[in-house]
């Protein structure tokens, strides 16, 4: 499935935003995100914004005292019985997070109410007074439709619904002059076309802003994969894609200075192949290479978790074991030149042919103690020759014990 950061949604969002229309398309695998973040921002805008304007549509309440006195409880009852309440729980529910998927439609509904409210009001009053305030109901369309956010199907049913509300009240209300509806009317739809296209406006914007936003995101992605591919590679031996010796250098500083944080001590393994001068003598460089990938995977596998094996050089592989006793350093570097033994690897090269065989020299230091990082390494790198000299296929600790 392709992911909203894949690096394949790229064409398409150059072309939606070089080619927009009416609207620069979102690709396919965005749209979900897209339309939760949408609605989060709405959210987000609606929850003063709702309050303010029921206080203000309700507080055109008091002017009916004046002007429709017959309809004031009908309408009281409407405002402060139904819609003021059903917003404060709205919003309150909301604050709770606990409306969910269904915000849109509740939403709708509760911006729908002034609309049906007023119609209501207007096919109900007898009073010539009343005109004022259905004169000026087509502003409500300038609050739900101008000022709150809302997805855009929903905008779109409320944008169809309150003026043909409001125009149908206009229809068969008995204060408003049958001259006068089809201006009124032509207001309300006038309200309408330009929330629509005040609408359209935000949603080009909204749109053109996510998808920069993903580009930027995508590519942002990409860099950091391709730095860390680079930076693998710079850290890795080639051939047999062990730790190289750069990265053995960094390592060794990192144990060491956690060895000196904690009061731990720091393992190294030397170990070189013997007699690798012969074996490639005998069978040519390429062979020698399989069996330097041979021998390093042996090793890997025969490593702790925490340990890192790195080609030091040439032959020449290094274990470094943070946090190791002696012990464990001994136990390590026996089982890793049993393993290689066990391998088998033939070596006709040798007078009487025989296998290919490691000999490893190792050393175990606490860095708090008062040694030096290069102790460490020259300690082992001497009982590596300690091991040659003694005779090859061993591995040589002269201070056992720690
Ligand atoms: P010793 O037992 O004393 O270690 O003898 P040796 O022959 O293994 O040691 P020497 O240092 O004389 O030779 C090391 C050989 O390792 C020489 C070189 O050709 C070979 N070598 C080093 N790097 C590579 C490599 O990447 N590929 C191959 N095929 N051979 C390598
Ligand atoms: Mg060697
Ligand atoms: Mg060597």
């Amino acid at each position: 499935m392709t992911s909203v950061f894949d690096r394949n949604l790229l064409p398409l969002i150059d072309r939606a935003l070089a080619d927009p229309g009416w609207l620069p398309a979102i690709p396919a695998p965005s749209r979900a995100v897209y339309a939760e973040e949408r609605l989060e921002q709405c959210r987000l805008f609606n929850r003063r914004l709702l309050m303010v304007l029921t206080l203000v549509f309700d507080f055109y309440w008091v002017g009916e005292f004046v002007t429709a006195p017959e309809i004031v409880r009908f309408s009281g009852l409407l405002r402060f019985g139904l819609m003021t309440p059903a917003v404060i729980l709205f919003l309150a529910l909301d604050r709770q997070k606990r409306v969910g998927r269904r915000y849109g439609f509740w939403l709708l509904l509760l911006t729908l109410a002034p609309a049906l409210i007023s119609a209501l009001v207007c096919l109900r009053t007898t009073s010539p007074g009343a005109l004022l305030d259905i004169r000026a109901t087509p502003l409500i369309l300038l609050g739900t439709c101008l000022a709150v956010r809302m997805p855009p199907r929903e905008f779109l049913v409320n944008t169809v619904t309150v003026p043909l509300l409001y125009i149908g009240s206009l229809f068969f209300c008995r204060v408003v002059p049958r001259n006068e509806v089809a201006a009124l009317a032509l207001i309300e739809v006038a309200i309408a076309v330009a929330a629509a296209g005040f609408n359209l406006q935000l949603e080009w914007r909204d749109r053109r802003m996510f998808l920069l936003n993903s580009a930027d995101r995508i590519m942002r992605g990409l860099l950091e994969a391709a730095n860390l591919g680079l930076t693998r590679e710079a850290l890795t031996d080639k051939l047999t894609g062990v730790a190289n010796r750069r990265c053995f250098d960094d390592t060794l500083a990192v144990f060491w200075q956690d060895g000196a944080a904690t009061r731990g001590a720091v393992g190294l393994i030397m170990a070189d192949i013997d007699h690798f001068k012969r074996y490639n003598d005998y069978y040519g460089h390429q062979a020698g290479d399989d069996c330097l990938r041979l021998v390093a995977g042996r090793i890997a596998g025969l490593i702790r978790e925490q340990d890192v094996l790195a080609r030091y050089g040439g032959e020449e592989f290094a274990i470094l074991l943070p946090g190791a006793t002696p012990e464990t350093v001994r136990g390590v570097a026996e089982r890793v030149r049993a393993g290689v033994e066990a391998l088998c690897i033939a070596h006709d090269g040798l007078t009487p042919p025989g296998i290919v065989t490691l000999s490893l020299g190792y050393a175990c230091i606490a860095p708090h103690r008062g040694a030096v990082m290069r102790d460490l390494v020259a300690l082992a790198d001497g009982e590596l020759y300690a091991a040659k000299r003694g005779g090859r296929n061993m591995a040589v600790c002269s201070q056992e014990g720690g």
